[in-house]
C-alpha cells in the first residue's frame, strides 16, 4: 500500500480505480522514407480511424449537448475528406519522400495559417479545427490512444493538474474523485469537484504520479487529504466504514429539507446553489436549494468547440429556468479568460492572465459575442425568475456600457416581436477591491450585488488563486476581505438593494454568523453544502 498526501478540498470518501490523465503531446519529426506508397497506406488507415472516432464522439455529443453543439464533429469528419487538404499531404509525402506525420503537420500549419488570415470570423475559427483534426490523424499514425484517461466505472482521476476545459471533457458519470499534483483550493477543478459532491485532493506533489498506475484500486479521503493506493485489507475496511458513516451523516442532513433557513432568534437568509451547467440541477433539487445564485455560464463555452450559438444557449437557460419552476436563477455572463481558456476565443498568451483580458473585458471588447448571450438570456427570461450578473466589474463606466448594451438588445428583440420578461434583475459581482470600494456608486445602477470571494481574495491579498505555493498566504478570513464585504453590504442596503455571496467562502460555516450580522441576504454554495449551511444557520442565536 502507498499513501499519497495533499490537501482535501471536499470532504467525502471514494473508492475506485486510478485513471491517470495524460496529455496528448506528440513531437513530429521529419523522417526520410524509401517507399512513399507505404506512407500513403498508413495515412489512409489513420484517417479512417479518425473518422470512426469522430462519429463516436458525435453520437455522444448529440446525446449530451444537443445537435447544435455536436455538429462541429460532423464538420471535422468532412474536413478530413477535403480534397485540397488531402492533396497537400499526399504531395508532401511523394515529392519530398517524407513520413506521413510530418506531411500532416506541415499541411496543418499551412491551412491553419491560411484560415487565420481570412477576414471572416467564422473562417478564422476553422484554424483551430484544422489543427484539431490533424493532431488526431497524427496521434493515430503514432498509435497513441486518443482518450486522455482510461475509463472505469468508478474512476479516480489523477493528474499533474487539470484545466477547466480538460475537466469538462471527462466522463463525469464515472469520476468519483480527483487527485492532482498541483492546483489550489480555489481553482476551478476544486470548485467543480465540490459542485459534483466528490472528494478531491490537490497539491499531492509531482512524485505521486510515478508511484501509481492505471487500474490500481485506491481509496480517497477528502477529509484528511489522503489517498491509499492498493490499500491493505484493514485500510480498505476502515475507508469503507468511513464512507458509510459519511453518507449516513449527509443523509441525516436530508432531514433539514423543507425547513427554513432561520436563526433561533428569527433572522432568515436565502441559501442558493452554484452550478456549472444543466447537469447540476439534480443536485440543486436534491439538496433543497432556494434558487441558483450563480450559474457559471462559461462552462457552456468550455464544453463546446466553437462559440455556442444563440439557440443552444437559449435552450440551456430555458431548461434551468423551467426546472427551477419560478425560483430565482442568477446566470452570470461568460467569465472566460485567466485559467478558463477556450481555443476558439484565441486569447493568446498573457504575462498576467488573472489581471488580463477576461470576463466582462472580453464582452465589452467583442460585443458581438456578448450580445448573442444577452439575446439568449432575455429570450429565456419568460420561463422563470431570471437574474443576470456581470463578472469582474471595476468601474461605473463599464457598468454604464453594459446597461446600454442590454437596452440595445431589448430594443432589437422588441423590434423583432420577441418576448422577454420585464422583471429580470440585473446585478454585478463584487470580486475586485475597486468594485467593493465604489459600491456606493454602483449600487444605484443595479438590483443586486453578489460577492465573488475567490477573486476578491486573489485581488485583495495579491495571491494568485492558481498558485499552490501561496496557499499559506491565502488567508480567506483576512480582515481586509471581510471589511470589503461589509462595506459592499452597507452600500447595497443604503440603496435598498440586496447582497449575496457566491464565492467559496459562502460555504465556510465558521463565518456564517459574521455574514448574518453584516446583513448578507443570500449565500450561494455548491449544492452539497446547502443543508450544512442551513444546519449552521438554524443553530445560531444572534441575540446573544
Ligand atoms: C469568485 O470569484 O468568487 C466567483 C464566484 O467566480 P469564479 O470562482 O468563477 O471566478
Ligand atoms: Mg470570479
Amino acid at each position: 500500500m502507498k499513501t499519497v498526501s495533499g490537501k482535501g478540498v471536499y470532504g467525502a470518501v471514494a473508492i475506485g480505480r486510478i485513471s491517470v490523465f495524460k496529455r496528448q503531446e506528440v513531437q513530429v519529426k521529419r523522417v526520410r522514407i524509401e517507399r512513399p506508397e507505404l506512407e500513403l497506406t498508413r495515412l489512409e488507415a489513420a484517417k479512417e480511424a479518425a473518422i470512426s472516432q469522430l462519429s463516436e464522439i458525435y453520437e455522444k455529443a448529440l446525446k449530451e449537448v444537443g445537435e447544435a453543439n455536436a455538429q462541429i464533429f460532423e464538420i471535422h469528419m468532412m474536413m478530413i475528406e477535403d480534397d485540397d487538404y488531402n492533396d497537400s499531404i499526399a504531395n508532401i509525402i511523394t515529392s519530398q519522400s517524407v513520413n506521413a506525420e510530418y506531411a500532416v503537420a506541415v499541411t496543418s500549419d499551412n491551412f491553419a495559417e491560411m484560415f487565420a488570415s481570412m477576414d471572416d470570423a467564422y473562417m478564422q475559427a476553422r484554424a483551430a479545427d484544422v489543427r484539431d483534426i490533424s493532431n488526431r490523424i497524427i496521434r493515430n499514425l503514432c498509435n497513441r490512444d486518443t482518450a486522455n484517461a482510461v475509463s472505469y466505472d468508478k474512476m479516480i482521476v489523477c493528474a499533474d493538474d487539470l484545466a477547466p476545459s480538460e475537466t469538462v471533457s471527462l466522463d463525469k458519470d464515472k469520476v468519483v474523485a480527483f487527485v492532482t499534483a498541483h492546483g489550489s483550493s480555489n481553482s476551478h477543478t476544486a470548485i467543480l469537484a465540490r459542485n459534483m459532491n466528490i472528494p478531491a485532493i490537490i497539491g499531492a506533489g509531482e512524485e505521486f504520479l510515478a508511484q501509481i498506475h492505471d487500474g490500481d484500486v485506491a481509496a480517497v479521503d477528502g477529509y484528511t487529504g489522503e489517498m491509499f493506493v492498493c490499500p491493505d485489507e484493514e485500510t480498505l475496511a476502515r475507508m469503507e466504514k468511513k464512507q458509510k458513516e459519511d453518507l449516513e451523516k449527509k443523509a441525516l442532513l436530508q432531514n433539514l429539507k423543507g425547513k427554513e433557513n432561520v436563526t433561533l432568534d428569527g433572522k432568515s437568509i436565502k441559501i442558493y446553489a452554484n452550478i456549472g451547467g444543466v447537469s447540476n440541477i439534480g443536485a440543486v433539487m436534491m439538496n433543497d436549494a432556494g434558487g441558483i445564485g450563480l450559474f457559471r455560464s462559461e462552462f457552456l463555452y468550455l464544453e463546446s468547440s466553437d462559440y455556442p450559438d444563440e439557440e443552444t444557449q437559449f435552450l440551456a437557460y430555458k431548461k434551468v429556468l423551467e426546472s427551477m419552476a419560478g425560483k430565482k436563477v442568477i446566470i452570470r455572463t461568460l467569465d472566460i479568460g485567466a485559467d478558463k481558456q477556450v481555443d476558439y476565443f484565441k486569447l493568446g498568451q498573457e504575462e498576467n492572465p488573472a489581471l488580463g483580458f477576461r470576463a466582462i473585458r472580453i464582452c465589452l471588447t467583442r460585443p458581438e459575442i456578448f450580445k448573442v448571450q444577452l439575446r439568449a438570456l432575455y429570450r429565456a427570461s419568460v420561463y422563470g425568475s431570471l437574474g443576470i450578473m456581470f463578472p469582474m466589474i471595476t468601474s461605473v463606466e463599464e457598468l454604464r456600457e453594459i446597461l446600454e448594451i442590454c437596452e440595445t438588445v431589448k430594443e432589437e428583440l422588441r423590434a423583432e416581436g420577441v418576448e422577454y420578461s420585464e422583471s429580470i434583475e440585473l446585478g454585478i459581482m463584487i470580486e475586485t477591491p475597486a468594485a467593493a470600494i465604489i459600491s456606493d456608486l454602483l449600487a444605484p445602477m443595479v438590483d443586486f450585488f453578489s460577492v465573488g470571494t475567490n477573486d476578491l481574495t486573489q485581488y485583495t491579498l495579491a495571491v494568485d488563486r492558481q498558485n499552490p505555493m501561496l496557499e499559506r498566504f491565502c488567508d480567506t478570513h483576512h480582515e481586509a476581505i471581510l471589511r470589503l464585504i461589509e462595506l459592499a453590504a452597507r452600500n447595497a442596503h443604503a440603496h435598498g438593494k440586496w447582497i449575496g455571496i457566491c464565492g467559496e467562502l459562502a460555504a465556510d460555516t465558521s463565518l456564517t454568523e459574521r455574514f448574518l450580522r453584516m446583513g448578507i441576504d443570500e449565500l450561494s454554495v455548491s449544492p452539497g453544502f446547502v443543508l450544512k449551511v442551513r444546519d449552521t444557520v438554524r443553530k445560531l442565536d444572534l441575540s446573544k
